[in-house]
């Protein structure tokens, strides 16, 4: 396993089937080996520094269906609700003050947010922060419409493309939905000009290690700037309820190879990692991580974005997560900074 490891370190890819061995053979030795390479790249790149990112989840209204997710159409037990541009404003400044230099809206695909209605609250957003970086993620969008976008003043965006292969996906969402829109997306976001970001689910139902592996190289291939990974947890009111939630061991293992193929890339521990073990962001940090997104949508939305069960940070003011978060970063030797954090090829 290590010279496979090794192999990845130095030529940055690795091929299918030696990505499925690693995956398939992998022990605690292999990971601490892995994670002493995939840390101290990150650290060589990026010092002790950890970027925060404010994610705003503005509406858990969505017209798709996707089978694991809380805030899919047809559960009917999520309470809804929208921001309005002035809830989403109030969030901005009360991050800015906070020092976040990066805003995130995030939200379920809900038509009632016109293109006007979003470019009135991207422009107002640029206008009120022009030092401020705008990320959006918003789902599957045309051409047409991401311009519109990144004209108004966004500059990221996140669109995980879930799993990279067509069979799994389809066994993931309703037919409507198809990987290769979403993939098509992600070049069309590329070729705009975004900064952009992918990921997937780890163990999300139906997933094998060879689709893993594949996750790997799509991602090798589009050379996103952003890679977002996460367990896959069961929600109560979706088919997949009964599911077992994605390892932590592998998602670590994962976060550490991605560091180690895309050094440059910012690569968040995710909430979902914090939901699955007490010290899920801080082991992802240690494992090559160097992003961490703390909510700061008003408390009485945070319980209503529920995309899985038992997400953690629900019932927190948007200063207690960053000054909680301050705190955990520093036990380990790490700390939060004050910057747009743009992606710079290193
Ligand atoms: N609508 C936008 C989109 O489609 O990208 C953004 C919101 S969507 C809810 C954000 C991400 O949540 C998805 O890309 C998915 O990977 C993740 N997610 C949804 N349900 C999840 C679950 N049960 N466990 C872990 N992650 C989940």
């Amino acid at each position: 396993m290590r010279e496979l490891i090794d192999k990845l370190h130095r030529e940055k890819v690795l091929s299918k089937a030696e990505f499925v061995e690693l995956l398939k053979g992998f022990n605690k030795d292999d990971a601490q080996y892995l994670f002493s390479q995939s840390r101290a790249l990150a650290d060589e790149l990026f010092g002790k520094k950890i970027y925060i990112r404010g994610l705003i989840e503005f509406t858990n209204f969505c017209k798709n269906d996707c089978f694991y997710c809380g805030i899919r159409r047809s559960n009917h037990q999520a309470e809804r609700y929208r921001l309005s541009k002035e809830d989403i404003l109030s969030c901005c400044e009360q991050g800015y003050a906070l020092g976040f230099r990066t805003f995130v809206l995030q939200g379920g695909e809900d038509p009632w947010y016109t293109d006007e209605k979003l470019i009135d609250i991207i422009s107002s957003i640029r206008r009120a922060y022009p030092d401020c970086a705008i990320t959006l993620s918003l789902g599957e969008k045309t051409y047409e419409q991401y311009r519109g976008y990144y004209k108004a003043g966004a500059n990221r965006y996140l669109l995980r493309h879930e799993t990279a292969n067509a069979e799994h996906y389809a066994k993931l969402h309703p037919p409507a939905q198809r990987a290769e829109d979403r993939q098509r997306c992600l070049y069309h976001l590329k070729e705009i000009g975004y900064q952009v970001g992918t990921g997937f689910m780890v163990g999300s139902p139906g997933q094998t290690t060879e689709h893993l592996a594949e996750d790997l190289l799509f991602i090798k291939k589009l050379k996103p700037h952003m890679i977002g990974i996460g367990p896959f947890i069961p929600h109560k009111d979706t088919a997949f309820a009964k599911f077992p939630a994605g390892s932590l061991d592998l998602t670590l293992f994962l976060l550490g190879l991605l560091r180690l193929m895309l050094p440059s890339a910012l690569i968040p521990a995710t909430t979902a990692l914090g939901t699955i073990h007490p010290e899920g962001r801080e082991l992802g940090i240690l494992a090559g991580a160097n992003v961490v997104m703390p909510n700061l949508s008003p408390v009485w939305v945070r319980k209503k974005y529920e995309l899985y069960d038992h997400k953690i940070c629900t019932g927190e003011e948007a200063a207690e997560c960053r000054h909680c978060l301050q705190g955990r970063l520093q036990k380990i030797g790490y700390e939060l900074v004050v910057s747009k954090g743009d992606y710079v090829e290193r």
